[in-house]
């Protein structure tokens, strides 16, 4: 059999035959303990090496997340050579106060935002209810950031359809009008059905949005808590990842490897269909998505794997 024929053969050999060196980026969460912190730290020591394209930090609602997020990618900012991005929400708050955090970031070096609306606090998928004086989505959001400075501006993408959207159509209406408002990037929720994601992003591009729509990449190991996540989001979990995982409830280091073969698996099948980049949710770990990011030919030094054929 002819190496490239095999699901991992372009994508593998990455950087070492001259294919494309895919770009990557990671997101994190703000920690809440100081341990927390420590353990962020260190994944973010260890994938910073992966020179990513960006890093992002997440942002929940209220005024103590609000800080954390803050403080994160200032430290980014000042302690490494990251470029971070901060996400951003309108839940709970007034313009002005959004307004400020925008100038704050922009005072602080952050030049890219993740424009999101939010969910109500502790309900994720829950009825969304905008306050009068906030803003209404992220379309409202993203052209508030814009107008403050010319950040780059990533927007939420849903290629299995946003919950409250009702319809697919709906949803790239929405992702059309937040380009309008000048985002410049989509980053997708997780997903695992492929040709979903394939027949999606060819409606967005027919519906004529061209910016750069990036996958969402979430390396699996624990089914159960995934689908905790994935119900209220409306992800749908194909039967053949709850087989995987069947049985191995007691049994971490399986499912690791698992989860490293199936999140490779999949970005070498998008890249197989021309993805150069993806987004991987890390939860803070550093292990697989290192892993994953290896396999993919994502390394330290563009060198390296040149020396390691010789
Ligand atoms: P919007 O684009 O505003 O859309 C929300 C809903 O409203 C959709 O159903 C849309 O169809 C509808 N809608 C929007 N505009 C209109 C309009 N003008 N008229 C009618 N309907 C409209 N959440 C956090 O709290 N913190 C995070 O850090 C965070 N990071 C995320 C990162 C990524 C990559 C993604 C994909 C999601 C993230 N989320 C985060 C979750 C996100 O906040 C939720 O999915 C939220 O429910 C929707 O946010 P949005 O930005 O897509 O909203």
């Amino acid at each position: 059999m002819n190496p490239s024929d095999t699901a991992l053969g372009p994508v593998a050999r990455a950087g070492v035959g001259g294919a494309p060196r895919p770009r990557v980026s990671f997101e994190f969460s703000p920690p809440k303990t100081p341990e927390a912190e420590d353990s962020l730290w260190e994944a973010i020591r260890r994938l910073e090496p992966l020179q990513p394209s960006f890093v992002s930090v997440t942002y929940g609602a209220g005024g103590s997340t609000r800080d954390r997020t803050h403080r994160t990618v200032v430290r980014m900012v000042q302690e490494t050579a990251l470029k971070p991005a901060a996400h951003l929400t309108c839940v709970e708050a007034a313009r002005e106060e959004v307004d400020e955090v925008i100038r704050d970031y922009w005072a602080a070096g952050i030049r890219h935002v993740v424009a999101l609306r939010g969910d109500p606090p502790g309900q994720i998928g829950g009825r969304y209810a905008p306050r009068p004086d906030g803003y209404n989505n992220a379309t409202e959001l993203t052209a508030a950031i814009r107008a403050v400075a010319p950040f780059e501006v990533s927007v939420g993408v849903y290629p299995h359809a946003h919950p409250e959207s009702g319809s697919l159509e709906r949803d790239i209406e929405v992702l059309k009008a937040k380009v309008d408002a000048g985002a410049t990037r989509g980053i997708t929720n997780f997903f695992f059905d492929l040709d979903n994601f394939l027949r999606f992003m060819d409606r967005v591009r027919k519906a004529g949005v061209t910016i750069p729509i990036v996958p969402g990449i979430m390396p699996v190991t624990n089914f159960k808590s995934l689908k905790r996540m994935a119900g209220p989001i409306g992800v749908p979990l194909p039967n053949w990842l709850a087989n995987l995982f069947e049985g191995l409830d007691q049994d971490p280091e399986t499912r690791r490897l698992i989860a490293a073969s199936v999140a490779s698996e999949m970005c070498a099948r998008l890249a197989e269909e021309g993805f150069r980049d993806f987004h991987f949710y890390t939860l803070n770990r550093a292990e697989l998505t290192y892993a994953i990011c290896r396999v993919l030919g994502v390394r330290e030094s563009p060198k390296e794997p040149k020396e390691a054929a010789a």
